[in-house]
């Protein structure tokens, strides 16, 4: 039997899951979005299930502050300083790399939500958990008791958040897709859908757009993470023949490309929707390689959109 964990409640759900006329028509077959940029809170996307769960589990175990890692750019990083500070939570954030010359959005919000940040000087992403564990060890030297996020809030428990959305998802469908697409990072968002999908007897194919880690490494920690995520609520394995993944690296992680652009163009100019050029855009380009009809998981990104148009650069 199903066992849904703990959740602070800070998303707006359902989400809405809608039908894109005209850019169904740009690509010459269905496409629907589930819109997850429209979550409610804090510009999360994405990111806001996931931290409804940790943020439960943090304040279970009686933590009083929450440590993240990740960029300047980082969806996450500010969507954990605005869930702190709404769970009376202190947050430490340590970013890689130093001070950018261009202020993203992503961190201005990191600081207007209250976040100490810190940088690493290290421009090597995968060096910040190392600092993050650092820097709760410092907390806890001062008597506090800090809860660590892991980088992209990929965990096991994180991810049971995108099975349970993979419920919602089901509880909205009028039409069977072909294929269900989403941008894939840390991983731990399709881990959680690929947990779910069989569970609750989703139609189709799960399309990851792999756009961090090369499509080997991506593919291992998703089923790693979906394994993790189902036995923490108590259901069945997911079923790996279900998922597909993209290549969707092109130029490097947050680097835009020619391709990428205009599918950012295509969604912002066919149906106001805001696609950046790191997540969404990618997998708003890869939608074209594959039969309808679709539906695309819009993850959010709406400030990494922000940045992508004042030129801050993804970092
Ligand atoms: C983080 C993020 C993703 C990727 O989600 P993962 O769970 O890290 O794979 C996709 N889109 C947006 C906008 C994100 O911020």
């Amino acid at each position: 039997m199903l066992t849904p964990p703990p959740r602070f409640p800070l998303a707006v759900l359902p989400t809405p899951l809608v039908l894109a006329p005209r850019l169904s028509a740009a690509l010459e077959r269905e496409v629907w979005i589930k819109r997850d940029d429209l979550i409610g809170f804090a510009f999360g996307g994405n990111k806001v299930r996931a931290l409804e769960v940790l943020v439960a589990e943090a304040l279970d175990e009686r933590c009083d502050h929450v440590v993240g890692c990740g960029g300047p750019a980082s969806n996450l990083c500010s969507a954990l300083a605005a869930a702190a500070a709404t769970a009376g939570l202190g947050c430490t954030l340590v970013l890689h790399g130093g001070e950018p010359g261009v202020t993203h959005p992503n961190l201005a919000m990191m600081r207007a939500f209250g976040a100490r940040i810190f940088f690493t000087g290290d421009p090597d992403r995968a060096s910040t958990p190392e600092h993050a564990a650092a820097a709760a060890d410092r907390l806890r030297s001062r008597g506090r008791h800090p809860y660590v996020v892991p980088r992209g809030a990929a965990s096991g428990p994180g991810a049971t958040a995108y099975a349970l959305a993979a419920q919602e998802l089901a509880s909205q469908l009028t039409f069977r897709p072909a294929h269900v697409v989403a941008a894939v990072g840390s991983g731990g968002t399709l881990a959680g859908l690929l947990a779910g999908w069989a569970t609750f007897d989703l139609p189709g194919t799960l399309v990851g757009v792999a756009v961090s880690r090369p499509l080997a490494e991506t593919r291992r920690e998703v089923i790693r993470l979906s394994c993790e995520a189902a036995s923490a609520l108590g259901i069945g394995g997911p079923e790996i023949d279900r998922l597909r993944l993209l290549d969707g690296l092109g130029a490097g992680f947050g680097r835009a490309d020619r391709t990428t652009s205009d599918a950012a163009r295509l969604a912002l100019r066919t149906e106001g929707i805001i696609a950046d050029t790191t997540y969404v855009a990618r997998a708003v380009a890869a939608l074209e390689s594959l039969g309808g009809p679709l539906v695309l998981w819009h993850t959010g990104g709406w400030l990494s959109c922000v940045g992508d148009a004042m030129g801050a650069g993804h970092g």
